[in-house]
């Protein structure tokens, strides 16, 4: 059975992004009891990553990049803000435990929405925090196989996500 649209896709893979000018870093990668599971066609995952995978069946090999423009982007100053340190008090103090460089943080915007943040500096009066995709300016080196395709079923499709072991559970 061959990958294509509306069809519950597995695959094993090693990623690995590469920024301008510096060597490949290893990014995630899938094991034997945790495969990457998705339904094809849902939006779910990148357009690219689909693409290359198209018409493989269970056993095919895969090995392709894509570039940072169809990946998650460019990174652009405009998410990097400074955020008040009393944003991050607890009981009337910094929270020195959870605020630490290089921590990622679910914070709210103006409208109150969730959004990840990245602490990138902390200064006396405000940290400064990174709200680019993690992965904004990587280019993506794939590199797996594909363990099953199978049809996704009625209510897969309805949710428009994959159910069972490795996807949701209601
Ligand atoms: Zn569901």
């Amino acid at each position: 059975m061959k990958a294509e649209h509306n069809r519950v896709i597995s695959v094993h893979y090693h990623l690995t992004g590469k920024l301008d000018n510096e060597a490949e870093e290893l990014i995630e990668q899938t094991n034997e009891q945790n495969p990457f599971v998705f339904l094809f066609g849902s939006g779910g995952v990148l357009e690219d990553f689909e693409k290359n995978l198209k018409g493989k069946q269970a056993g095919d090999s895969f090995d392709f990049h894509i570039e940072a423009a169809k990946a998650y982007g460019a990174s652009n100053d405009e998410y990097i803000a400074e955020v008040p340190k009393e944003a991050f008090f607890v009981e009337g103090k910094f929270d020195e435990e959870r605020v630490k460089l290089g921590e990622e943080l679910p914070m709210l915007d103006s409208e109150g929405h969730q959004l990840q943040g990245m602490v990138v500096e902390i200064g006396d009066n405000h940290v400064v925090m990174d709200f680019n995709h993690p992965l904004a300016d990587y280019d993506l080196h794939f590199v797996g196989s594909v363990i099953e395709v199978r049809d996704a079923t009625p209510d897969e499709l309805d949710h428009g996500h994959v159910h069972g072991p490795h996807g949701h559970h209601h």
